[in-house]
């Protein structure tokens, strides 16, 4: 079996080790002897490149380089990944763009970034005075009710629209707002998080989750994966918890 990766952004978009993300979804396959590559969309990249792919990944950003990237995802690769993330591609958002795949984002200055609307939220970031939403996450995946460990670092505050169910339920932390106790967000593949840290790593079950479902739909069946040893990544979620 072959999975093709997209990395969006990655040199404008990949905060707080970000890019351990797709260290580990490339690992995971190779351990299991799926051939894997990941493909580098940039603000030069065609979008042919992109809709070649069976699993999308956009990491974090600071809000300058998020308005870069903004008008380049508004315009050009956001309207592709909405059609893919429709059809079932698996996807993970972390933070910035988890922001972007909703309606907008507002900066505490300036205009607001629209995003591609592909999840129905909204993000705003209230005022310079507001505290910025900083430090160690635990949360539980609502479908699994297995913990996701993480670091938060974010000024906006995501709404969720009322139908769009949220990813997990906050342990310890802010999560989405800080307000309603929700971290996330998903709709039908694809996964919204604010958890850097980067998630993945320390969170092997989500990034099993994305392999199975970019598999199941590249192949059209059920896939079971092939049992790793994680001993070591679960010590490292436990330490964390
Ligand atoms: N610029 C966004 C915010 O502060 C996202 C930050 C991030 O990706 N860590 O809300």
């Amino acid at each position: 079996m072959k999975l093709t990766i997209a990395w969006l952004y990655p040199d404008l978009m990949s905060t707080y080790g970000d890019r351990g993300n797709i260290i580990v979804l490339t690992k995971r396959c190779q351990w299991r002897g799926i051939d894997v590559g990941v493909k580098e969309i940039t603000l030069e990249t065609s979008v042919s490149e992109l809709k070649k792919s069976d699993l999308i990944f956009m990491g974090g950003a600071q809000d300058r380089q998020q308005k870069l990237a903004g008008t380049d995802f508004l315009k050009h690769k956001g309207p592709f990944v909405k059609e893919m993330v429709e059809k079932g591609i698996p996807a993970l958002f972390v933070c910035a763009a988890y922001q972007f795949v909703g309606h907008y984002y507002k900066p505490y200055q300036g205009d607001p970034i629209p995003g591609a609307g592909i999840f129905d939220l909204y993000t705003e970031h209230p005022s310079d005075q507001a505290k910025r939403l900083i430090g160690n996450v635990v949360a539980e995946v609502i479908s699994s009710k297995k913990t996701i460990v993480g670091f938060e670092n974010h000024g906006g505050r995501t709404y969720l629209g009322k139908n769009l169910a949220p990813f997990a339920k906050v342990i310890k932390g802010f999560g989405n707002n800080g307000e309603d106790g929700y971290e996330g967000a998903v709709y039908k593949n694809a996964i919204g998080s604010y958890f850097h840290g980067p998630l993945l790593p320390k969170n092997p079950h989500v990034a099993d989750w994305l392999i199975a479902k970019a598999l199941e739909e590249k192949y059209g069946k059920k896939i079971k994966l092939v049992e790793s040893d994680d001993t070591l990544e679960w010590h490292a979620h436990r330490f964390a918890l």
